[in-house]
């Protein structure tokens, strides 16, 4: 039994969910006739994270919006930067994503990650419970009710990856803060308070210590390869262009 037939365009930023699109990112879609057009949407692939503005002939529609026969839908992409509601800006990464996990945690970006695959339910619910943005490349745990808020990842490399979620979420930058291995917040501490982390060379060469309150690893000003320095200028730089 076939149900209302409609049409859906989707913005060229969500093209990359839906490769049957045609070259104009439309899709025809079946509907049964009770569907809400946000469950047709991510039956056609695309997460409703990623979803900004849908407009029914020229009107916007909630994704509660149940399609009828002939609809043309226009589907727009998140409008940038996107504010999350409630808690302030914090995320969840899961396991696939822990070089940008300590590269926003460079930046001092709360960032909470798993690294051990402790699989989507448990994902969702810490999402929920920490109030937590929860990215990842993963569309079917995107799709998960419970999340505080999501986003996808699209791309694979990390600079881009870092470049995407800054320029989505503007996050405030405040780097060297936060403890890159455990997310835990850095304080001042003496030579002799992080001694037994030092190497010989760097006990003599650096005054300038951290040590994270959480986890007690030791840091110090100078000792950053010059890659990160490189990613925090980068990451500033933009920021300041954003503003
Ligand atoms: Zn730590």
């Amino acid at each position: 039994m076939n149900g209302p037939e409609i049409r859906v365009e989707f913005a060229p930023e969500l093209h990359v969910f839906v490769p049957r699109a045609r070259r104009d990112g439309a899709v025809r879609a079946t509907t049964d006739g009770v569907s809400s057009l946000g469950h047709v949407i991510e039956s056609l692939g695309v997460p409703l994270t990623e979803v900004g503005a849908l407009v029914v002939d020229g009107r916007e529609v909630p994704v509660s919006h149940v399609p009828a026969s002939g609809e043309a839908v226009t589907v727009r992409t998140v409008v940038r930067p996107q504010r999350v509601p409630g808690a302030p800006l914090r995320f969840l990464l899961d396991v696939h994503l822990g070089t940008l996990a300590r590269r926003l945690r460079l930046l001092g970006v709360d960032t909470a990650y798993e690294s051990t695959d402790i699989g989507d339910p448990a994902l969702a619910a810490r999402s929920a419970a920490e109030q937590r943005v929860m990215l990842s490349r993963d569309r079917g745990l995107l799709r998960r009710r419970e999340l505080w808020a999501g986003a996808f990842v699209y791309s694979t490399r990390p600079e881009e990856q870092l470049r995407d979620v800054l320029d989505r979420f503007r996050p405030d930058l405040l780097p060297w803060t936060r403890c890159t291995a455990c997310n835990g917040v850095l304080r001042k501490a003496t030579k002799d308070e992080v001694a037994d982390q030092l190497k010989h060379g760097t006990h003599a060469t650096y005054d300038v210590f951290a040590q994270c309150t959480a986890c007690g690893r030791a840091y110090w000003k100078g000792a950053h390869h010059e890659q990160l320095e490189a990613i925090v200028e980068r990451a500033l730089a933009d920021s300041r262009g954003h503003r």
